[in-house]
């Protein structure tokens, strides 16, 4: 049997293994947090794989790609052609939705062309993307934008008083001097007090030049009314202005259905064609399962070919579990786990073989039940002969494996090592936190806190929820449960903080700041080790910040280069001159203790609570550590940090205050079991700090723990939006209905 063989790889924290992979089989990769899974399977095994294809370009992209760094590996051997699936969101604009995305919109415009009755014309102009099938009104957009005028005027001023409140309309602002200067209006009058003449003019004059403006007017300048201006200045395709003020935009412009295709983005003559009295956007509105149906009940005599293509794409979705989906959902709407679903389903449909497919965590955003699914969709892509390699904490996930690489035994410095590789029973009784976690028995809470205030949702109907009001308990514990789709973060991260602004959503989101904020400045203590620096070499503490003097003049102190590819996504290179440390070499013979700044920032969090355990700010890294993240380099830029790394680095900065509500979606994800019980005890501890939690989970580990179930189902999209459930853990395990209970059931053994 063949072999992927690697020898001698060693980024990152590896130390220097070799190990074999066996082919056509499922290879799960686990261990801690920060145990190297990733820079084994996507920086070394992906990469190379990656590397060698590019070796295939042409000479443009290669000479491009030489200079990015290579994985740290001696060799790999038998490597087959990767595809990566990651949970890196569907890129795309408005025009892209889970229809064209799948490629399942193309076979239904096929469908149309020909059973569609009357005949309009060939498939393509079936797309929204084509100017005979679009829109005229809203360009195959679905919508329309128009200024607000309501927020974009303050009719309570005066033009002098600052009545337009946009940007370069303000006083003094280039485009305020046309409107004072037209001689049209008295500059002092209140907006309010305009007559209608005046009013118009303002607003919606058209392009000309004005009979009497003051002596400052230019020869050549020409009136314009506000709106057409704003229009053509910042609203029009490829403005360079409505890039700039995109937030003040998004204040001033309001976006409603638009009015002609009624949201349905084609045209007219193409909606008139219909298949058993439906038009193509009708089909794309309905949700999978629905639709699957409904291609069903046209006769498969005369157009078989298609309707079969359209009858296995759709059920690829229903199996995968995104049934609740609707084709024209817009791509960048959906979640890191429903893009990963999707990125799925088109593979599913090709028959290219002996691929190498490496999924990163496929268990997020998933109940146990929709689980179940995706294990039979990676069973698939193994039987159709391909290698599957996976990162993975899930244990039902793990199961799946018929070879596991276990890493650790810890994190950073101290793992890096294979601490197991073998099959999944073995890998129970093996030595290291992911065997022990599958021996340890497993139990409900036993003390869940009692209820005494609670907080009301009422009547929330937002996308699928069904006129939902709820109760959710204070200073406890609850954890909101039910599979994917089912409406958790619509009642939660969305309705939640409508209801109640003071809700804090802790999410995976990137954090804002510059790309240039490390771990150090998000925790407020740069400037305290820099003044350390500063003092200690009596030099100014400029130096020892790679944002001021002390920053690499090539790279501006970022460390990195971005490389341009054309077609491709940018890459980023260490810098050349610093080497990607971002400082001036001459910086660098400052010490403290012995350690140059780029050295302290080389420091993990663990590492430096104990070099800086003479400082008050040592504790500060206590935090970091409790929730797992003792891995994580000082200077490590926050761009880089995964999405449960980022979720938890923004709860150290709410675990100070008191009386806070905090909602968490999914914290779980990237967790070991082992650092989910650290997660735990952090939570506990906020609670008995008074403040209140909710978190919204997968992850039985939690749900088992909790104060408080709030399950939402019992289906997805509109066979969920319900709450079916409240109450403590020991109740939900009799609820009949509830998918959660059946698999809590089956975790408790
Ligand atoms: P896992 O995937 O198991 O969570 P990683 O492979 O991401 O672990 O990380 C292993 C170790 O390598 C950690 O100590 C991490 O901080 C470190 N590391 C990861 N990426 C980089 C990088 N780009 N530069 C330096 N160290 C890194
Ligand atoms: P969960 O968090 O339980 O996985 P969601 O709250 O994300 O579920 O989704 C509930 C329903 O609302 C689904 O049918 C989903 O497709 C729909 N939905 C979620 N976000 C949007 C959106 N931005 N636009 C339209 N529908 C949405
Ligand atoms: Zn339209
Ligand atoms: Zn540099």
């Amino acid at each position: 049997m063949k072999k992927i063989k690697i020898y001698g790889a060693r980024q990152n924290n590896l130390k220097n293994l070799t190990l074999e992979i066996p082919k056509n089989k499922i290879t799960v990769f686990t261990g801690v947090s920060g145990s190297g899974k990733s820079s084994l399977v996507f920086e070394t095994i992906g990469a190379e794989a990656q590397r060698q294809i590019n070796e295939t370009q042409n000479s443009f992209v290669r000479n491009r790609l030489m200079r990015f760094g290579v994985a740290d590996v001696d060799k790999i051997e038998h490597l087959n052609v990767p595809v990566i699936i990651n949970q890196k969101r569907l890129g795309g604009n408005a025009r892209s939705t889970v229809g064209t995305a799948t490629d399942i919109y193309a076979s239904l415009r096929l469908l149309f062309s020909r059973v569609g009755k009357p005949f309009v014309g060939y498939s393509n102009v079936f797309s929204f993307n084509h100017p005979q099938g679009m829109c005229p009104t809203c360009n195959g957009l679905g919508y329309v934008s128009s200024i607000d005028t309501q927020t974009l005027f303050d009719k309570s001023k005066s033009l002098n008083e600052g009545a337009i409140r946009f940007p370069t309309f303000q006083p003094d602002g280039y485009r305020w001097f046309r409107y004072v200067n037209s001689g049209y209006f008295d500059n002092d009058k209140k907006l309010k007090d305009y007559t209608e003449r005046e009013w118009d003019l303002l607003l919606h004059s058209e392009e000309h030049k004005p009979k009497n403006p003051s002596k400052d007017w230019g020869k050549t300048m020409q009136y314009l009314g506000v709106l057409p201006r704003i229009q053509r200045d910042f609203l029009k395709k490829n403005s360079k202005e409505e890039k700039l003020r995109k937030k003040e935009l998004c204040k001033i412009i309001s976006t409603k259905v638009c009015p002609d295709c009624t949201g349905k983005r084609l045209n007219n003559n193409i909606l008139s064609c219909k298949i058993k009295d439906k038009d193509i956007a009708d089909c794309t509105s309905l949700s999978i399962d629905d639709l699957l149906s409904f291609i069903q009940t046209i006769p498969s005599t005369t157009y078989e070919t298609v309707l079969n293509e359209l009858t296995k794409k759709l059920t690829n979705l229903v199996t995968i579990g995104l049934q609740y989906l609707t084709l024209d959902r817009v791509t960048t709407t959906l979640s890191g786990g429903e893009s990963q679903r999707i990125k799925m389903v088109r593979h599913l449909g090709n028959s290219l073989e002996d691929l190498l497919y490496i999924f990163d965590e496929p268990s997020i955003g998933l109940h146990p039940k929709d689980l179940d699914n995706i294990s039979q969709i990676i069973e698939q892509i193994k039987a159709k002969g391909n290698t599957v390699l996976i990162v993975e904490h899930d244990p039902d996930l793990i199961k799946l494996a018929d070879h596991v690489v276990d890493l650790g035994p810890l994190s950073g410095v101290n793992g890096g090592e294979i601490v197991y590789q073998g099959n999944f029973e073995d890998l129970k009784t093996s030595k290291g936190k992911t065997g022990q976690y599958f021996s340890l028995s497993r139990q409900i809470n036993q003390n869940p806190r009692e209820i005494s205030e609670t907080i009301k949702i009422t009547n929330a109907d937002l996308y699928n929820l069904k006129n939902v009001s709820v109760e959710i308990p204070t200073n406890v514990l609850t954890v909101v449960t039910g599979v994917a789709g089912s409406g958790k973060s619509t009642l939660i991260s969305k309705v939640l903080p409508k209801q109640f602004p003071q809700a804090k959503i802790i999410d995976q989101s990137q954090i804002r700041g510059s790309s240039k904020s490390n771990l150090l400045t998000y925790l407020g203590v740069s400037d305290k080790i820099r003044r350390l620096f500063a003092k200690e070499n009596n030099v100014s503490i400029k130096l020892f910040s790679s944002n001021s003097e002390g920053g690499c003049e090539n790279c501006k102190g970022l460390g990195i280069e971005k490389i341009d590819l054309a077609f491709m996504d940018d890459i980023e290179a260490p810098c050349e001159v610093c080497g990607g440390s971002g400082f001036k070499p001459q910086v660098l013979k400052y010490t403290y203790q012995n350690k140059n700044i780029v050295e302290v920032l080389d420091l993990t969090t663990l590492e430096a609570r104990s070099f800086f355990d003479q400082n008050d700010f040592a504790p500060d890294f206590d935090l970091l550590i409790d929730l797992g993240l003792d891995y994580l380099k000082l200077g490590q830029r926050l761009n880089g940090f995964s999405g449960g790394e980022r979720q938890r680095l923004k709860l150290t900065k709410e675990i100070a205050d008191e009386d806070n509500l905090i909602v968490l979606d999914e914290p779980s994800t990237g967790l070991h079991p082992f650092d989910t019980k650290k997660l735990m005890t952090i939570l506990n501890k906020l609670v008995n700090q008074n403040n209140t939690i909710i978190v919204i989970e997968h992850n039985l580990d939690i749900i088992s723990q909790a104060d408080w179930i709030i399950d939402v189902g019992e289906g997805a999209g509109k066979y969920g939006g319900k709450v079916i459930f409240e109450g403590k853990v020991e109740k939900l395990l009799n609820h009949k209905k509830s998918a959660t209970a059946e698999y809590l059931r089956q975790y408790l053994g």
